[in-house]
């Protein structure tokens, strides 16, 4: 190990692939487009007759873990998986002690999403390549990858050594099968091991996972204050929020409270983000009892 105080370079900032992924796909299957349509509509007609999320079924989702490693090191170790899968056990029940740090004004709005996970396979598949990109690479083998196992009925996950400072990306409900599921950078996955901070706490898989169930990024990935995460509880704010800011960081007019930077789907660091809303639970629910009821 260096000692002494070379310079560690720019911080690590969060960067996700997955609206990049989502619009690739819009252009390549019609369908996607069609079914993304249709699942915004379903969405909206519960929106308006007002769901009750708290008698939503508890589900727990079957997990299958894909670790796609070249160096022995990104092989990484059951527990590790393990401490990954009980992070999202206490994230999407709302269980994260870390919640209370939730500015007052927006504590009511804290979500159990009523989702448990549970690990059903590892799947463990040595890789020639030295690392992959939101090209879904990872999830065939011919590049290098493994495919998932039974998408319809089970969430896939794969770890892996993903390039130009990606922790993840995901693809949103109604696409094509042969590439349904998660990926997450080895560099942060779980809580141990190969997890390093600031994004070792678990957290880009539960980002991930929200556009699995069809969460968007806050800022609505627009540049500015036109974009929406068509979600009406979470303020409409600039771009992304990085690292731990200090409460409040005030854009588009949204004061007093301003962003909600604390959101699992900003981009700040593991450590600063640790809430869903009631408005993106119905989404995810919306999502998972239409699109992907067959994970329940
Ligand atoms: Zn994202």
């Amino acid at each position: 190990m260096a000692k002494g105080k070379k310079s560690q370079g720019p911080k690590l900032r969060r960067s996700c692939g997955a609206m990049a992924a989502h619009m690739m796909l819009l252009e390549q299957y019609p369908a996607f487009r069609m079914n993304q349509m249709r699942l915004e509509g379903a969405t909206g007609k519960r929106r308006d007759t007002g769901f009750d999320l708290a008698k939503s079924k508890l589900v727990t989702i079957k997990t299958v873990v894909n670790v796609v490693y070249k160096t022995p090191d990104q092989n990484i170790s059951d527990a590790q998986i393990a401490s990954q899968i009980a992070a999202l056990n206490k994230d999407y029940r709302a269980a994260n002690t870390d919640k209370s740090q939730t500015p007052a004004p927006w504590k009511g709005l804290i979500t159990d999403a009523r989702i448990e996970f549970k690990l059903v396979k590892v799947t463990r598949t040595k890789t020639t390549k030295d690392g992959f990109t939101f090209d879904d690479a990872v999830k065939k083998t011919a590049t290098g990858g493994i495919p998932p196992t039974d998408p319809k009925t089970n969430l896939n996950l794969w770890s892996c050594a993903l390039t130009g400072g990606l922790l993840g990306y995901a693809q949103f409900p109604g696409g094509p099968v042969a590439t349904d599921g998660v990926v997450i950078n080895v560099q942060s996955f779980g809580t141990s091991g190969t997890a390093q901070a600031p994004f070792n706490k678990g957290r880009t898989a539960t980002h991930e996972i929200g556009h699995f169930f069809n969460l968007r990024h806050i800022w609505g990935d627009t540049p500015d204050c036109s974009g929406s995460d068509m979600v009406a509880d979470t303020p409409n704010c600039a771009g992304p929020n990085f690292g731990k800011p200090t409460w409040p960081v005030i854009t588009c007019n949204n004061g007093p409270n301003g962003d909600m930077f604390m959101n699992y789907m900003d981009y700040t660091d593991d450590a600063a983000m640790f809430m869903f809303t009631s408005q993106q639970v119905l989404r995810v629910r919306t999502a998972l009892e239409t699109l992907r009821s067959g994970l329940m």
